[in-house]
Formats: structure tokens, sequence, C-alpha cells
């Protein structure tokens, strides 16, 4: 394009700029004057470029796409996005947890795996993970543990000793931290991993019928990973790589997509189930509750600015439609409040009207105002109830699925245990019955690589104990990996393990 072509710089109130490369100086060689409005200016935006990065999930990347219904469960819920033949735009956006903004792709992390539906009955937002499991039960322990992942006071530096420090006085974390140490920790691509809902959810039909669901989004490019080795093999190759893949390939046409499935609980089952449905650490076995086909997530469209729809993008589990609620899982609880709470914090009091937020469906909201706002209500009446025709509350649209509690004191309450609620018998399963031979050995060889550097001796017994929980020849294996001669540990290892099953059930 011939410069005569080119659009012409201007400041960002549209007046043209008077030089790309010169600031205005007293002569040639004089100071700068501070009425070049317009060098301040670039100094001044450039100073406030970054927004602050997400304290979890800081590091992601996105794509738009479309959700199509190709099963029927419209006898399950009423919401309109999983009704047959529905069709509904959405964005996805997937992430490390602990890594910081800048941080290499491949490295052994949870993936999140949040997605918004801009559908006509308002934004529905699913805010998952690539795993069906949670280190943490209850959203108390949650910024403990995140703490525990990211960096310590004193260095600035990420410790696993730390790591395994949290998370062998937290035995409940034991049935994540297997998937995550297992090759499903570093995903080859986010093209070939699962997403899940990992909650418990709940869904009401037109009759108003209730069930208790899960989610599972299952890759249809096949669940492929890297080995550890192969993982960190990439970082000095391509930090980005898992930003690139994505984008390259819907570049290409070549678009990723998942396919939904849910399992489904009848709501009376949850009471009497024989371990507490609504704990985050555990599954629901699929023998139990078998996968129903929902329909058909495509990526098929990148950003066209990535601070704009991928930094901006801002998910919460709050964003519910009709037909679709929540479940008693205190984690779930927790994060209904924080992710709306973090999103005012780092992007602002009108992030919701941003163009990746704002809900296709119209808003009639009572709020108004406030720093950015750019939606307004023109003369509608600021408050409810009004005699001047302001919108009305329609409660059989906006019905929220409500559950009894029976009445409890309140109070700060341990999950209560039923016949199966212990914390290793998931990880046992997924052990003994789910990975292969080669997964197993993956597994052995990433917890000793990784509980071998800068954890300290105790730790690493407390980490024998924690395996050795699940299954003794896993705990042997990992001792021996570690170079601990148990036969040499004077009671030591006793205590750890009687401090690991201590806290075990205590949970
Ligand atoms: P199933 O045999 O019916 O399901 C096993 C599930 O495990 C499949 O969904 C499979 O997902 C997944 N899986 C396979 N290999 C691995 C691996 N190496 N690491 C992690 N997950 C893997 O058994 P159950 O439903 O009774 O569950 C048994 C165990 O499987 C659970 O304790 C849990 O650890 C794990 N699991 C269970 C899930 C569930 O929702 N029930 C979901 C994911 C894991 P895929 O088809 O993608 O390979």
């Amino acid at each position: 394009m011939s410069p005569a072509d080119r659009p012409r710089t201007t400041n960002d109130s549209g007046v043209p700029a008077p030089s790309d490369e010169f600031s205005l100086t007293v002569g040639p060689e004089g100071p700068t004057v501070l009425h070049d409005h317009y060098t301040v200016q670039k100094m001044q935006h450039f100073n406030r470029e970054r927004v602050p990065e997400r304290v979890v999930h800081a590091k992601g990347t996105g794509a738009h796409g479309v959700f199509e219904v190709t099963g029927d469960v419209s006898r399950y819920t009423k919401a309109g996005l999983f009704q047959p033949g529905a069709k509904t735009d959405m964005f996805a956006r997937f992430s490390l947890v602990a890594g910081e903004l800048g941080y290499p792709d491949t490295v052994r992390d949870p993936r999140g795996f949040a997605l918004k539906f801009y559908t006509e009955e308002g934004n529905y937002d699913l805010v998952g993970n690539n795993t069906p499991v949670f280190f943490v039960r209850d959203a108390s322990k949650f910024q403990d543990f995140i703490h525990s992942q990211k960096r310590l006071p004193d260095t600035g530096m990420r410790s696993h000793d730390m790591q395994w420090d949290f998370w062998t006085l937290s035995p409940e974390s034991v049935h994540q931290v297997m998937i995550l140490m297992s090759d499903r920790g570093t995903p080859r691509t986010l093209r070939n991993m699962n997403g899940y809902g990992s909650h418990t959810f709940s869904w009401m039909n037109s009759g108003g019928e209730k069930f208790w669901i899960k989610y599972h989004f299952k890759t249809d490019q096949g669940v492929e990973n890297f080995t550890d080795e192969a993982a960190m093999a990439m970082i000095p190759e391509d930090v980005d790589f898992h930003r690139r893949d994505l984008r390259e390939s819907i570049e290409k046409g070549d678009f990723p997509s998942w396919t939904l499935h849910v399992q489904v609980m009848p709501f009376a089952e949850a009471e009497g189930y024989r371990f507490n449905p609504f704990d985050l650490t555990k599954v629901w076995p699929q023998g139990d509750y078998p996968l129903i086909e929902v329909g058909r997530m495509t990526l098929n469209r990148n950003p066209a600015n990535f601070f704009a729809e991928v930094e901006q993008s801002s998910f919460s589990p709050a964003n519910l439609v009709p037909g679709i609620g929540l479940s008693p899982d205190k984690m779930l609880m927790g994060r209904i409040f924080s992710y709306h709470d973090t999103h005012l914090h780092r992007i602002g009091t009108n992030y919701e009207q941003l163009p990746i937020n704002r809900p296709r469906a119209e808003v009639n909201s009572y709020n108004k105002d406030g720093q950015m706002t750019y939606e307004h209500s023109g003369d509608q009446p600021v408050y409810a109830p009004n005699s001047h025709g302001g919108p009305v509350a329609d409660p059989s649209d906006g019905l929220e699925i409500g559950w009894s509690v029976g009445g409890g004191e309140i109070g700060r309450y341990a999950y209560e245990k039923r016949a199966e609620d212990d914390d290793f018998g998931q990880a046992r399963t997924l052990y003994e019955e789910v990975m292969s031979e080669t997964d197993r050995e993956h597994l052995v060889a990433n917890i000793v690589g990784h509980a071998s550097d800068d954890v300290a001796p105790e730790t690493q017994l407390r980490v024998v104990a924690y395996w050795g929980a699940v299954n003794e020849e896993l705990g042997a294996k990992v001792a021996e990996g570690l170079g601990i001669d148990l036969s040499a540990m004077n009671g030591q290892m006793e205590a750890a393990r009687e401090r690991v099953m201590a806290l075990a059930d205590h949970a």
C-alpha cells in the first residue's frame, strides 16, 4: 500500500497526529515540552496497557465457535441451548492454572476449559477444567491451595516442597494429583484434551422435574498427551506451543470439536448414594450414571484481537440460564461469588458490557452507571417497583433450581462420610483399573521426578505415605524412586502414614 493510501495516525480523540517519530522539543537538541500532548498521551496510555493478570488461569488462549445439539435431553432440561436442533454461538478460553502470563504452555498443570454460550436466554458460562475432579472440596481451602502452587513469599520462586506439603496434608487432593501427575497433566495440544464441568449441577425440565448432572466434553481429536520429557523439550522450542497450535489449526480450517455428554442422576437418588455426589474430589462412576450425548462444540474462528477477546473475556459460574442450576457443592458455592468479584476488580464495574462478554439477549437490569458505562438504559426508571413502565421480573422465567437442606444448624462442617466416602478409593480405581501399564510407569516417574526436586525429606515421607494409601505397590515404587529405604526409617514412615490417614479421616 502506498503511504497515501494508508490511514492517517490520530490521537485517541481522532485528531491527526503531528508525527509518528518525533517529540516536540526546544530546538533539535533541546528538552521535550510538556504540552506535547500527543507524546505524553502515548506514554500515559502505555503505562496503563495491562489489566491485573488473573490470580489463577492467567495464561490462556481462546477461540469462537458454535454449539450444536445432536441428542435429545429435553426430558432433563428446558434450557434453550440444549433443546433438539439448537445452535448457539460460543467462546472458549483454555488456560494454565498456576502459570503466569508468560509461562511455557506445556508445563505440568491442570488446564482451564471455560465456555461462554451466548444464548437467547442470556449468557451461560460453564467454567470447567480438563480434569473431572479438583484438589479440594471446600472453597475456604482454595486460596491456600493456590498460594502453595504459586511462589514463595521470600524468594519469589516456585516450590515443589510447598506443593507436596499442601497436597499430602490435604489427602482429598490425591485423586486430582494422580491425574495431574499422569501424562494427562501435560496435554499434547489443547485440542487433544477433554473438558469437564467437574462440579455437579442441576437441571430442570419444562414440567419442573429436577436432576443432578455432570458435564463431559470429550475431544473428537482423541486424548493425546506429552510425556514429561517431551513436554519439557517443547519449552525451549516454543513457549507458546498450545496457543500457536490452536490458532494455526483454526486458521487452516481444521476446526477442533468436542462432543458433550452428561451424566444424569435423578434428584432423589443423591441422598442415598454411596458417597457424597456433590464432592468435587469425586467422579460419578459411569457404570452408575452412563454418558448421554447432548451435542457438539466446534471452534471455528480465531480472535481478531487477543486483548479484547481473550484477556478481557470474563467467565462466571454464576451465569446460569433457565433450566440450569447449582448444587450444594461447597467449591461451586464459593466460585459463584468469586468469579464476578475478580472481574469487577480486574476489568471493571461494567466488564459485562464489553463485546466479548456482552449477552446477545436483551439486558434490562436495574444496575446502572459506574466506571466506563457504555450501555445506558436511557430514561428507564432506576428503581423497582415503579409505576413508570420499568422492567418487571417474571418469577416463572427466572425460576432458580432449589433443593432442601433439612433444617441443619449453621456450622463449619467436614463432609459427612457415607459408605464409600474415603479420599483414596477413586484414585485407587484409576490406578488399578483404568490406567495402562505405561500410564502407571509414567505416573511413578513423574511423581518421583517432581518430588525429588527441592522437596524436604519429611515431606517426601508423606509423599510416600500419600501414594501408599492409594496402593501399597505405588507407595513402594515412589519410595524406591526417591531413594528412601523404608526399613531404615525407625518409625518415621509409620508416623507419616498415621498423619496422612488421620487427615483423611478428619475430612
Ligand atoms: P470408566 O471405565 O467408566 O471411566 C473411565 C474414565 O477414565 C473414562 O472417561 C476415560 O476417559 C478416563 N480415563 C482413561 N484413562 C485415563 C487416565 N489415564 N487418566 C485419567 N482418566 C482416564 O470408570 P469409572 O466411571 O468407574 O471411573 C473410574 C476412574 O476413572 C475414576 O475413579 C476416575 O479416576 C477416572 N475417570 C472417571 C470419569 C467419570 O466421570 N466417571 C471421568 C474421567 C476419569 P477417556 O474416554 O477420555 O479416555
